[in-house]
């Protein structure tokens, strides 16, 4: 089953300036199941889910701005018109997924319970805070600080946190839920702590189609903010095992059973290695680094994948997993401090997307 593309802004590059992968827009996957696809599947351009249930519609994630998620609502306003908005799913509490939830406000806005706890973590105006202050550490060649500048300077730039009020979602659940909205039923699996400490998918089986949040990036590094990566491998098995004829990233094109077993190599290969060099006496930072640029990994397909880089917080929470003390500063701090660590290695990866990140 192959996508159709229906239609989209008219756009010749992504948001971070790189050739686009596919057309950004409204897909129709199978019967009245879309997509919103957002090229190249980088920081922040995140895919949404739309669903059709004759009369009323139920959308899978928000986006990371208001002005992306208006965007989205006006291209899908033939089927958003006909079939309001009943319900949301948020499929985790990472900003680029429900910043927008307030565009549906008074609406159900449904997530995992550990989602909703989870819900402000990070807030848009510390992301605000963050963009002003990379302007001042773009001129400070201490400590790797102009890096980061750089770095999260460039990761920003593409979005306005202007005017955001965090939306938390009014309907939570635990393990696995079926609602249906006008006859069609969607399956709400719970899949966190994983990517996040409250992960879910939604499946509608009806349709074989599924929206698998932040579990899975097509062509893209995953990220492992929450762990353990038992969980992370047993959702993306699960994710082969529900054997949906479309799988919708959260990040990146419309994947395929490869595409899930090369995630699965992808942190098995980490799993592996980074223990090897933890037992070497490498610290996390280290030893992500010199796993990335060696020879075996360099010549995996993993290692041409968006943002390379974050295996550096991979490899932070792997050494967490296998015993190593949490940090003891404030998690804004840890996170900037490993946002320095990736700046210092992106510099180093001038051929990694996107460019404007790994090039000054
Ligand atoms: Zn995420």
């Amino acid at each position: 089953m192959t996508p159709v593309f229906l239609k989209g802004p008219d756009r010749n590059t992504t948001r971070y300036g790189e050739t686009p992968r596919f057309r950004e827009g409204l897909y129709r996957l199978a019967g009245r199941t879309y997509a919103w696809m957002v090229p190249n599947g980088s920081w922040g351009e995140a895919n949404f889910g739309l669903v059709d249930c004759r009369g009323k519609s139920v959308i899978i994630d928000t986006g990371w701005d208001l002005t992306y998620a208006r965007e989205f609502l006006g291209f899908a306003a033939d089927i958003v018109g006909p079939s309001p908005v009943d319900s949301v799913i948020n499929t985790h509490a990472d900003g680029d997924h429900c910043w927008g939830n307030q565009l549906f406000a008074g609406r159900r806005i449904i997530a995992t319970h550990a989602c909703i706890r989870h819900m402000h973590h990070v807030t848009p105006g510390s992301l605000r805070a963050l963009a002003q202050a990379t302007r001042v550490m773009k001129a400070l060649p201490v400590a790797g600080l102009d890096r980061l500048g750089h770095y999260a300077g460039a990761m920003l730039a593409p979005y306005d946190f202007r005017g955001i009020r965090l939306t938390t979602p009014n309907q939570g659940f635990s393990g696995e839920t079926t609602i249906a909205v006008n006859g069609v039923e969607l399956t709400l699996i719970e899949t966190g702590p994983a990517h996040t400490e409250g992960d879910a998918m939604v499946h509608v089986p009806s349709e074989r189609v599924l929206y698998a949040g932040d579990i899975l990036f097509t062509g893209g590094t995953p990220v492992m903010w929450a762990g353990p990566l038992a969980n992370i491998i047993a959702a993306l098995r699960r994710i082969l095992a529900l054997d949906a004829q479309v799988i919708v990233p959260g990040h990146g094109p419309v994947a395929t059973r490869p595409d899930v077993e090369l995630q699965i190599a992808y942190w098995q290969t980490l799993e592996d290695e980074l223990h090897k060099r933890r037992r070497q006496g490498m610290p996390p930072a280290r030893a992500a680094a010199d796993l990335l640029l060696s020879p075996s990994f360099q010549a995996t397909a993993f290692a041409r994948w968006d943002s390379p880089e974050r295996i550096i917080r991979n490899a932070h929470a792997l050494y967490e997993e296998w015993g190593d003390p949490p940090s003891r500063l404030p998690v804004a701090l840890t996170r900037l401090g490993t946002l320095r660590e990736q700046a210092s290695l992106a510099m180093r990866l001038p051929m990694a997307t996107p460019r404007c990140m790994h090039r000054r």
